[in-house]
């Protein structure tokens, strides 16, 4: 009998993987939409993820930028959730709304309310085009600032009451780092510490898989910001760290001379994507072994 191979390269999934809950229930609302035989549209993707946009796409969900190019049926609400005036419209044109905004991020929106309905002046912690962001600015009343680097949030005026959210998916370090900034320029503050505990657990996955391997490769849509942060955190630690959408973008060379290669997806990157990318990545590990 012959004796089992030991010299494959092994690929070491990180300990947090598959969709997060807010991304599976925005899923499976859609698809539950689309079993009914309505026209149904989603507001922007759905998740930041190709290969679920394109399976909805098969069940007929049309993706729509703007309410106005739907003309009859139903629009769902991602999870990134939208400003109160988009909610507003779909209500106003007569449409079916089907809000899955993530718990999470509706809990964001209510504290950025709360927060301006209270005189604060609001500072966002995100990316300022992206959708959750935008989503937060409907609620953060007339003054508020996004502020994404140290460089941005350097430049904030002094204030007598500023209080502080985040997009759910920025790094924690950002975040008490931005708070500690705001205490010495504002006379009163307020915080509430919105970034979402899911995405913190996979940041701690990705950080336990770069204390493993010299290489992983990340998995998630490009535009994913919480996929992006796994792919800085892992640089930040040294790693060579690949973002990738599918299995086909692999590439032999990032695994040469590789005994181990960390992988990792995003929130919203599918399990099944994920073990292709697996597989694939295996298959090249022992082609690269046979040839060395
Ligand atoms: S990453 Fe967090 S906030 Fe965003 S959808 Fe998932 S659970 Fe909700």
């Amino acid at each position: 009998m012959a004796s089992p191979r030991l010299d494959l390269m092994q690929v070491l999934l990180a300990r947090e993987n598959g969709f997060c809950f807010g991304v599976k229930k925005a899923v499976e609302l859609t698809e539950a939409a689309a079993e009914t035989g309505k026209r149904v549209h989603n507001l922007g993707q759905v998740v930041h993820n190709p290969t679920i946009s394109r399976r909805l796409a098969e069940r007929g969900v049309q993706v729509i930028k703007d309410v106005a190019q739907a003309e009859e049926g139903v629009v769902v609400i991602r999870a990134h959730g939208v400003p109160p005036a988009v909610r507003k419209e779909i209500e106003d044109r007569g449409l079916e709304c089907i809000d899955a905004t993530c718990s999470l991020v509706l809990r964001a929106q209510r504290f950025t309310k709360q927060l301006a309905d209270e005189g604060y002046t609001v500072l966002i912690l995100g990316t300022p085009d992206h959708p959750e962001v935008v989503g937060l600015k409907g609620y953060a009343g007339g003054t508020f600032h996004v502020v994404e680097t140290k460089e941005e949030w350097g430049r904030l005026p002094k204030m007598k009451k500023a209080g502080v959210v985040s997009q759910s998916t920025q790094p924690p370090w950002a975040f008490t780092a931005l708070v500690a900034h705001v205490a010495t320029i504002a006379q009163e503050m307020k915080v509430f510490n919105t970034v979402c505990p899911v995405t913190v657990k996979r940041q701690h996955a990705a950080s336990e898989l770069a204390g493993q391997v010299r290489t992983i490769i990340v998995v998630g849509g490009r535009n994913s910001a919480n996929t992006r942060e796994l792919v800085n955190l892992a640089k930040m630690q040294g790693r060579s760290a690949y973002h990738i959408e599918s299995a086909d973008e692999v590439r032999s060379e990032w695994l040469a001379g590789e005994e181990a290669v960390g992988l990792i997806g995003g929130c919203s990157t599918p399990m099944d994507t994920l073990l292709e990318v697996k597989q694939r990545v295996e298959a090249l590990g022992d082609l690269t072994t046979t040839a060395a």
